[in-house]
């Protein structure tokens, strides 16, 4: 075998392995309770959905659209695409289900892979995950803060510590063209200031600019004017009341004025939660209002807001020490072997118990093994020899105390059962 191995995972579509998947099905779990506790249902959209679906709605001159889409053509000859976020999916299921036709908010979740054909870097990949919430059916300053304040409680029920919730209105779309023009009038003259894009973008999606991660970017746009001065009397109100019920809420924000997103669907309420841990990619979730939405993709008018987490960037916000996670199973070892089918049908009646336990199926000799089970860093070891299998017992090793006692299997199996840890 060589040394370069002759395939190799997609660059920006890394494999989860072992430890970070048991971490996200932890951080999966746990989101799962608290949408549920806010009523929320799951939904599972398919990873492939018609190339309309995602153009129609997130905008034809977005980067996603413009060149991070993986599309092609299926064999029936229809353009189809990998869902590069979970929304738009989902309003088309909401359409096509009719749910509009049952009165209230529809309150929706759901996690999985996302695909962007982007540069890859610390928290920006190609085949990512998110967890997302939507709710559908109404406008309003309500609705707006029990999503953020759910989205607060998931982030500290996942254990995140020092997050900063950022909030903006980016008004209606009467409001949002005076403004646009008035950010095309500032930015006359400065295009030399520009990247190439932003200079396009000047022209044809100006709203855009403002996300530019581009450094003459941001300093030429650090003295435009905002959009809060362009919001009419009742995109204001709307927003003074969010942050006034935000702020009964207790929960704390920063208003940001030149917030805006990377999806041309939004309209009034948008918001993104910064972690410092993330370094250049610092949003670790994003979302906001898109009340035209629905309608722009063939349905009738309904409010709708939403947000979605990054995982791989929760997997780097997380503290590790506070999640549980269950202990290395118990490595169960005959001295010799002669004692090695007792100890395979040991280590077999420990796992129909529930006893989460292990054994070298290799023939490794007893010290090699106890070797490997202090690598592994195991609390326990078993160990069967003549004693243990003339007298139906087990030898138990606590390995951190070094200590060993004789049990019954009985003993063992309550002794072993439902230990907990954590990630240290
Ligand atoms: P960014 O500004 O970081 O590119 P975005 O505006 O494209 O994010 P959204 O499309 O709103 O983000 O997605 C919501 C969240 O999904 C982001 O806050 C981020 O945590 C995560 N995310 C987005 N794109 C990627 C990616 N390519 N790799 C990993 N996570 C991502
Ligand atoms: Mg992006």
């Amino acid at each position: 075998m060589g040394n370069t191995p002759k395939y190799k995972a997609l660059r920006g579509m890394p494999d989860t392995l072992p430890e970070d998947a048991e971490v996200t099905r932890w951080l999966e779990d746990t989101a799962r309770y608290v949408f549920e506790n806010f009523g929320y249902g799951e939904i599972r959209t398919p990873l492939l959905e018609e190339t309309e679906v995602f153009t129609r709605s997130i905008g034809e001159d977005t980067d996603i659209v413009e060149k991070e889409m993986y599309s092609f053509t299926d064999r029936g000859g229809k353009n189809v695409s990998l869902r590069p976020e979970g929304t738009a999916p989902i309003i088309r299921a909401y359409i096509e289900h009719g749910w509009h036709n049952v009165s209230g908010l529809t309150r929706l979740y759901y996690m999985g892979p996302m695909f962007r054909g982007e540069r890859p870097q610390k928290g920006r990949l190609r085949q990512f995950h998110q967890i997302g919430a939507e709710i559908i059916g109404a406008s309003g300053p309500y609705i707006d803060a029990e999503l953020i304040f759910n989205l607060k409680m998931v982030l500290e029920e996942l254990k995140v510590d020092g997050f900063t919730i950022l909030i903006n209105s980016l008004g209606c779309s009467k409001d949002r063209s005076e403004y646009m023009k008035a950010l095309s009038e500032y930015l006359e003259g400065k295009s030399s200031g520009l990247c190439d894009n932003c200079r396009r973008r000047a022209r044809t999606n100006v709203l855009r600019v403002l996300d530019c991660k581009n450094r003459d970017c941001k300093k030429v746009v650090s003295a435009a004017p905002s959009i809060l001065g362009y919001l009419c009397r009742s995109c204001l109100e709307y927003y003074q009341q969010l942050k006034k019920i935000l702020a009964e809420m207790d929960i704390p924000f920063k208003e940001k004025s030149d917030l805006v997103r990377g999806l041309d669907y939004y309209t009034g309420t948008i918001f993104e939660v910064r972690h410092p841990a993330l370094g250049a990619q610092d949003a670790v979730a994003a979302g906001g209002r898109y009340d035209e939405l629905t309608e722009q993709m063939g349905g009738p008018s309904a409010g709708a807001t939403g947000y979605a987490i990054g995982v791989e960037r929760l997997l780097l916000a997380v503290d590790r020490k506070k999640i549980p996670r269950r202990p290395p199973p118990v490595l169960v070892i005959p001295v010799d072997k002669e004692y090695f089918s007792h100890a395979f049908s040991t280590a077999n009646q420990f796992r129909a118990r529930g006893v989460s336990s292990d054994i070298d199926l290799t023939g490794r000799s007893l010290k090699g093994q106890m070797r490997r089970a202090g690598k592994e860093s195991r609390d326990f070891v078993i160990l069967i020899g003549e004693q243990e299998v003339k007298e139906g017992e087990v030898l138990l090793k606590n390995m951190r105390e070094g200590t060993q006692q004789a049990l019954s299997f009985d003993e063992a199996v309550k002794k072993l059962k439902g230990r907990d840890d954590t990630y240290a």
